[in-house]
């Protein structure tokens, strides 16, 4: 049983390069071994927007401690739901900028130029993230 997790959360400090490194590589190694797979995308103003595929059971395990990770607050759950097959198979935690996309993706799903994850339904999250795999715009974690 496959399920499909997406959810936003705020950083508890700035977001550098150094920080989204001490989340990815740890979580590669960790994905690769529980299968589960995903997105982390960086939005303006520290805040972050994950989508995370695999098992029900590591899925769940894993929000659960990400829910309790003191990186970051405000954790809020988007959208859950079973799926029968993967979108981002390819990734076992790929990497998105939201800040260095072209405005018109932003505004396609986004009132404002500025994507605020905590404005937007769960629906809207996983089109914008289905529009970066066709993009080209997510990088790394493959
Ligand atoms: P432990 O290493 O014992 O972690 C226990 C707690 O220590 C964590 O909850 C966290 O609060 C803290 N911690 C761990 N490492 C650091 C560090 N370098 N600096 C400061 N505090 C730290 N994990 C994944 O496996 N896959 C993911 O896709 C994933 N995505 C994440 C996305 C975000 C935005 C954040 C903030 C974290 C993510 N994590 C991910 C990390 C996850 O929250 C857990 O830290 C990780 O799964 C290990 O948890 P643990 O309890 O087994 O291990």
């Amino acid at each position: 049983m496959l399920v499909r997790l997406i959810y936003a959360s705020r950083s508890s400090r700035s977001i550098t390069p150094d920080l989204i490194e001490s989340i990815l590589a740890p979580s590669r190694r960790h994905n690769l071994e529980s299968g589960v797979t995903g997105v982390l995308c960086v939005c303006h103003g520290d805040v972050f927007l994950q989508v995370l595929e695999g098992a029900r059971e590591e899925v769940n395990l894993l929000y659960g401690k990400i829910l309790h990770d003191e990186r970051h607050s405000q954790v809020t759950l988007l959208h859950y739901e079973e799926v029968e097959q993967r979108r981002f198979s390819s990734w076992r935690m790929g990497r998105v900028d939201l800040d260095k996309l072209n405005v018109g993706i932003i505004l396609k799903y986004s009132e404002k130029p500025i994507l605020d994850p905590f404005a937007i339904s769960g629906r809207v999250a996983l089109a914008l993230l289905e529009e970066l795999i066709e993009g080209a715009a997510i990088v790394g974690g493959c």
